[in-house]
């Protein structure tokens, strides 16, 4: 009887698995090195060994090109840092703090824009930080939703979620409790009836955002996990990260969206992606972005389109990038562009129709 499937973390384990070949173990040691590895069970089981393309091995089987370290490239591309009032916390809106509880994720994607900050054994947020960091919600009044992020809040026990998120609760002005998560696809047998419970308090909204990048995530597995979070009254909504060779073309960002939507998860953000240290060949150009939210617009319903971001880098925060689909002729009449990409004068009686 074989045992039950562990979560890949060492070269040594995504070698037997044939995920990575020796011939370039030394140059994976390096990134070993200096980027957490995790597979789960639930990717792995995913990945087509033999596809050299495969989209899931893209996102978390580490990969030689990540030693490219572009100049441009930053060890902390969105400037959480210069948000951070207090450990744990990242304040950057005005209305709405990010609560960073772990480090740890329950897979470590090689895009991650945490990437030098993530990892196995980067040290917990300690029962006196966490003290401090609550204490620094409940003395800001603008505070309107806290954002469990990492890490992966999903990791931590339900006894400590439910502990944390009772906190929350009890500071008046904290109205939303916001969860950013990966678990539901890359460990959905964590979603148990405790930890959604552990999630839901009274008089609070409680959403969560799932990350997912590419439809095969959506198995079965995950789905019923999505679906014991949505029955349970808390919507979820999506984030994806725009991944050169893994969900930038239109026929894969279609699908993905459409998952979502059947899953009761509406789509929220597809991020560009940041600048985080040894991932240029998994980044697109904006352009290329731009026109498969087009390809999107023209093709699928309305409940399947989500923003297109980008966290500006320095830390100024989340702007929307287009595509923009109103523009001004030279005689400064508005013209809006349909889905077809035909346009339009508004108001119409600004220019009259040619006969
Ligand atoms: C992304 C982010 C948020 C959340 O932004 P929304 O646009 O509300 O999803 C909040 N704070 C920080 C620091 C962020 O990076
Ligand atoms: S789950 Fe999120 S924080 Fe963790 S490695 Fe992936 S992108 Fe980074």
């Amino acid at each position: 009887m074989n045992a039950a499937p562990k979560t890949l973390r060492h070269l040594s384990d995504l070698q037997a698995a044939g995920l990575t070949p020796q011939a370039k173990r030394a140059a994976l040691e390096q990134v070993a090195t200096q980027y957490a590895i995790a597979v789960t069970p639930a990717m792995a089981e995913l990945i087509d060994a033999t596809d050299p393309d495969d989209p899931i091995a893209r996102q978390f089987v580490p990969d030689t090109a990540e030693l490219n370290r572009q100049p441009a490239e930053l060890a902390d591309p969105i400037g959480d840092h210069a948000h951070t009032p207090v450990e744990g916390v990242v304040h950057r809106y005005p209305d709405r703090a990010l609560l960073k509880l772990t480090h740890v994720c329950a897979v470590y994607c090689r895009f991650c824009f945490r990437r030098e900050m993530i990892g196995p054994d980067a040290e917990p947020l300690s029962r006196e930080k966490l003290d401090a960091a609550l204490d620094y919600i409940a003395a800001h009044g603008e505070i309107w939703e806290v954002i469990l992020t990492g890490g992966d809040p999903l990791v931590l026990s339900p006894r400590r979620l439910k502990s944390v998120v009772a906190r929350l609760a009890a500071i008046p002005h904290v109205k939303v409790i916001r969860v950013h998560t990966r678990v539901p696809t890359a460990d959905p047998l964590r979603v148990t009836p405790e930890l959604v419970a552990a999630l839901k308090t009274a008089g609070k909204a409680t959403y969560v955002v799932l990350h997912a990048n590419h439809p095969r995530e959506l198995t079965p597995a995950a789905r019923e996990a999505c679906a014991r979070f949505v029955d349970a009254g808390i919507p979820m909504l999506s984030q994806s990260v725009l991944l050169a060779g893994v969900n930038d073309d239109p026929k894969t960002l279609e699908a993905l969206m459409r998952a979502f939507v059947e899953c009761r998860i509406k789509p929220y953000y597809l991020h560009h992606g940041d600048l985080a240290p040894g991932t240029s060949h998994l980044r697109t150009s904006i352009e290329h972005g731009q026109n498969l939210m087009r390809a999107l617009r023209g093709r699928v319903s309305g409940l399947c389109q989500p923003s297109y971001v980008l966290d500006i880098p320095g830390g100024h925060g989340k702007s929307p990038i287009g595509p923009n689909y109103m523009s001004y002729d030279d005689a400064g009449r508005a013209r809006i562009e349909d889905f077809n990409g035909a346009r339009h004068c508004y108001p119409p009686e600004a220019c009259p129709q040619p006969r």
